[in-house]
This record gives structure tokens, sequence and C-alpha cells, in this order.
């Protein structure tokens, strides 16, 4: 494992992370085993988030008493000062530390987003008074929407930037990463597999090590599939594409081209409220949580599909034509049969 500096925070990270969410489907003991299995093969940097359920705890657990080993990052999807400054002395109980190395606003996706963040109240100022308070070292951000993850990074107020690449999602590379790299921003890889969309894991890296300077934050669910850590580092970078691998990239792309929701955000608002975008992931949402958690996490949003009226507002705006009315209705449908097989499990 090969360790570089994240932008120019100072903090020597792994070239390859460890991403919360997958440890949420697993028990304690054993998310702890994941973990610890991560750091043997030279893993030093965990991302987590408040709203991934019990990911934090686990963390914690996992590496109580070698905190100094580590530096982990984490999140808060709330928009006001209060919540954050909330979230983050929970964020330190869960973890059971005393700082934070990396903590970032989660999910600016729309400008609303990011003028209620850096409002006089806003969630920014709770971070940086945390970071005043030495509760946190660095300040980050997270988005899935491109346009406005090139605002964030050149507003010049955080260190680091999260956003989706991978080999489906490869938006990143055209204006979002040389403006990071031209900044001295970390640039953090969301879904590397493209939340578990991407089957080949070694494929995937494959694409991913072409490039130098970013970290791939890939979650693991299983010792097994951790212990695939060794052969992605074996790739070298920057590595090149065999023909092999470019045809299995584009057999990727054209099966998943019609109905692969990337999350950026431009279909809405919703003339109806319909929380869009949740209810596009519901299928990959549920396959990487237990499905009683994913059903908690995401029900809000499922139960908002019942308000779509098929006015295709949506449909305009979105880049990638997808037929959004059809595929949430869908999710719908397979959401009431999991909420009819929760209802059962309690009754018996
Ligand atoms: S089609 Fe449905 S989800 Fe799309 S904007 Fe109209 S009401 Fe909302
Ligand atoms: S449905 Fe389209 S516009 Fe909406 S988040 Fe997904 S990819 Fe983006």
């Amino acid at each position: 494992m090969k360790y570089i500096e994240l932008g120019h925070t100072g903090m020597l990270v792994s070239e390859i992370g460890f991403g919360g969410i997958p440890i949420i489907r697993l028990g304690t003991d054993s998310a702890v085993k994941v973990l610890r299995r991560a750091f043997e093969h030279g893993i030093n940097f965990y991302d987590t988030a408040n709203a991934y359920h019990d990911s934090q705890n686990k963390i914690g657990k996992a590496f109580y008493g070698m905190r100094d080993k580590v530096l982990i990052a984490t999140k808060t999807i709330l928009r006001d000062a209060n919540g954050a400054g909330q979230q983050i002395d929970d964020s330190l109980r869960a973890l059971e530390t005393d700082y934070i190395d990396l903590f970032q606003l989660h999910q600016i996706a729309q400008q609303k987003d990011f003028e209620a963040v850096t409002a006089p109240g806003g969630a920014l100022e709770a971070v940086m008074q945390a970071k005043q308070a030495g509760k946190i070292r660095h300040i980050g951000v997270t988005s899935h929407n491109l346009e406005m993850a090139v605002t964030l990074v050149k507003s010049g107020l955080f260190s680091t930037i999260q956003f989706p690449f991978n080999f489906i999602e490869t938006e990143a590379l055209e204006e979002l990463h040389p403006a990071a790299r031209a900044r001295g921003m970390g640039i953090l890889v969301m879904k590397p597999f493209a939340g578990g969309v991407i089957d080949n894991g070694m494929l995937a890296f494959k694409f991913l090590r072409q490039y130098s300077g970013i970290i791939p934050l890939p979650g693991f669910d299983s010792l097994s599939a951790v212990d695939d850590i060794p052969a992605f580092l074996s790739i070298p970078i920057p590595n090149t594409l065999t023909d092999q691998d470019s045809a299995l990239i584009e057999g990727y792309r054209l099966s998943l081209g019609r109905n692969f929701c990337r999350r950026c955000e431009y279909c809405q608002p919703c003339p109806n409220g319909v929380l869009i975008t949740m209810a596009m992931g519901y299928p990959i949402i549920v396959s990487r949580m237990d499905f009683k958690v994913a059903m908690n996490f995401a029900q809000k949003a499922m139960e908002s599909v019942a308000l779509c009226e098929n006015c295709e507002e949506c449909l305009d705006r979105c880049p990638y034509d997808l037929p959004i009315p059809e595929i949430i209705k869908h999710n719908y449908e397979l959401y009431l049969e999991h909420r009819s097989r929760l209802a059962a499990s309690s009754d018996s």
C-alpha cells in the first residue's frame, strides 16, 4: 500500500480508502473484523456519515485504542448550524474519539443547499467553529451533481471534494478533477463500483488506476471482499486498459445506460414533492443494506412516489433521458412488497 497526501491537508492516506455504507448490514462483531482486516491490508482512511445508520459506531469500536493509526472522515447532511453542531458531537461520541480528521458537508446537490449551508446560521458555521475548537481537523464536501461540485471546488471553502467516479460515471474527468487539483484539494472517489452496480472489482480498479492522485472509497461487507485489496493494489498506476478491458466496460455501459440514475438531481424539484433521486435508487439501497434498514432510510422518498401524477416535468430535465415515472413506480412496487414482508415478520 502506498500513502499519498490528501490534497494539501498534510494527511497521508492509503491509496485506497474504506467506504462505510456496506458495514451497515453486518453485525457489530463482523463489521469490526472486516474493518480490522482492511487495516491489516494497509487501509488507514475510513469514511462514514451520520446518515449511515450505525456505521460510525462500528468504526469507533474497530479502532478504539488505536485512534492515532487511522484517519476518520464523516459527514452531516443537515444544513443548519444547530443541527450540524449536534451531529458533530454525535459523531465524536459514536466514533469514540475526541477529533475527526475530515468532516464533510454531505450531498450538497443544488444551489439552495449551498446557500443554506453557507448562510449565517448555516452548517458551515458550526463546522468552522468545531474546527477552531479542535474537534475537526479539515473540512470537506460531497455532491452527486457535477455543476454544483465544480461550484463547491471553486468556492475555496473546502479541503476535499468527494464525487462519484467509475467507468460508468466519468463526468468528473473533464472539469471537476482538474479544478480540484489546481486548488490543491484532495479528491475522494465516491462509488468506485457505481454503488454496487459494477460487480467486477478488478475491472473497476483497472479503470480507476489509470489516474493518479485520487482516493477510491470502495465499501466492503465481508472478509473475502476485503481480501481483494492486494489484487487491486497489484494494478500499476498509471494503468493502461487492454482492448478486452475496454470491451467489457463498453458492455456495462450499454446494458446500464438506459436505467442508471447518476443521482445528479437535475430532475428535482418535483412539483408534487416526489423525492425522485432516492426513489430512483431504491433497488441499489436495498442491495447495500439490510432491507429493514433500507426501508427506514428510504421510507419518506418511497412514500412520496404515490404523489406522482405523470406530469413529465422531470423527464425534460434528466440529461440521461431516463423514464423516471416508470422507474420510480416500478421501485414503489418493490417497496410495497418489502413493506408487506416487514409487516408479516413483525406479526409473527
Ligand atoms: S412525472 Fe411524477 S415525479 Fe416527475 S415531476 Fe411529474 S409528478 Fe414529479
Ligand atoms: S433521474 Fe436523471 S436527472 Fe434525476 S438524478 Fe437520476 S440521472 Fe439525474
